[in-house]
């Protein structure tokens, strides 16, 4: 099969032409993880005819994973990922350069293996590989296509610190109160394939830069697969962020531990919240809320966010969110809930409007 035929069917589109394709044959990508998101990644980019493919994972396929890692099959249990998908990747196209690393990413290793890269997608699952190989993304300017899903949410963005935000902008750090639980953190298959496929089509486009292409920089694409309900929500770059906004060779790495984080909202005192510039959301019910609530504040009720996240606009110029409830319990779940799809600067309300009314007797709620 000739070159020209593989790729037929992408230098067909002007987006793309000949010229397109010789800038997939020479451009370099990294791929971390080559779990639920890294495999649909490393198929389509090695499809395309990416020329050189890095794929990091120093794990071992297990069967539980064959619910959503689509290069493994039965037969491979207990190989290193990273030298199967090798592998598969060559037999799919044997045209392009495939490198395995078996081994985790650290913080003394990511400039060694990131410096042979022009693109770095991110596959990976928890917060602080998330951090690692945005903090080293930006101290060596390389992009990151990033993803992140979680049982029905799933997430893109392209954090390019050149030319927008970096994952630390949307995230400074590990939000407040965050526990391991791996074992609850469920995820849908199919979901993985999506996100993981729009990482890849990002990568390319990235690699391709059309005119007519808007790469996700600045934007984070949301799914709820329950509803297949979409929205982006633009990212602003923060002039504060602990990781864009310092000099390259003052960015500090920290080790990751490959953990399985799920968010836990922080709590704030009634007595501390007139200190906070913030948004007050009321997640009882209507008759709840129609009896007396806190002035100022917004009305969405946790059964409306359960029923769907989307009902939630974060609100602007990074103000925080601080949810409340009759006593403090519906509101942590609202706020946790949010966080784990991604969203930050999100609080609860300690003891709820029952504490706050307790405190402000001489108030009156409306
Ligand atoms: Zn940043």
């Amino acid at each position: 099969m000739s070159r020209n035929q593989r790729y037929d069917r992408q230098t067909i589109m002007p987006e793309i032409g000949t010229a397109g394709q010789e800038k997939l044959a020479a451009a370099r990508v990294l791929v971390v993880g080559a779990g639920g998101l890294g495999c649909p990644v490393l198929l389509y980019l090695a499809g395309a005819g990416v020329g050189t493919i890095g794929i990091i994972d120093y794990d071992q396929v297990d069967e539980s994973n064959l619910q959503r890692q689509v290069l493994f099959t039965s037969g491979d249990a207990g190989e290193m990922k990273a030298t199967v998908a090798r592998d598969r990747l060559l037999h799919l196209n044997p045209g392009i350069a495939v490198n395995s690393y078996t081994e985790e990413l650290t913080d003394k290793n990511v400039i060694g293996l990131f410096s042979d890269y022009d693109i770095i997608v991110d596959g990976t699952d928890n917060f602080p590989a998330k951090f690692l190989i945005n903090d080293a993304a930006v101290k060596m300017g390389k992009p990151v296509i990033y993803g992140a899903i979680q049982g029905f949410d799933g997430q893109v963005s392209v954090f390019d610190a050149g030319s927008g935000p970096c994952y630390r902008c949307l995230h400074p750090k590990i939000p407040e109160g965050v526990v391991l639980n791996c074992a609850e953190a469920g995820v849908i298959g199919a979901l993985a394939g999506i996100i993981g496929s729009m990482q890849a089509a990002e990568a390319i486009k990235y690699i391709v830069k059309d005119a007519s292409f808007a790469p996700l920089t600045g934007k984070l694409w949301m799914i709820d697969a329950r509803t297949m309900e979409t929205r982006i929500i633009k990212v602003p770059k923060r002039p504060d962020c602990p990781v864009c906004s310092r000099p390259p060779e003052e960015i500090p790495l920290e080790s990751s531990s490959p953990v399985c984080f799920i968010a836990t909202a922080g709590e704030i005192a009634c007595d501390d919240l007139v200190l906070q510039d913030a948004v007050l959301v009321d997640v009882r019910e209507l008759p709840e809320w129609s009896a007396g609530h806190i002035e100022g504040a917004v009305h969405l009720p946790l059964s409306a966010l359960q029923k769907n996240l989307n009902v939630f606009s974060p609100p602007g110029n990074g103000k925080s969110c601080i949810f409340y409830c009759q006593r403090g319990a519906r509101s942590r779940k609202a706020a946790d809930m949010l966080l784990n799809a991604g969203f930050s600067n999100l609080y609860s309300l300690k003891g709820g409007f029952e504490a706050w009314r307790a405190l402000n007797k001489d108030t009156p709620s409306r």
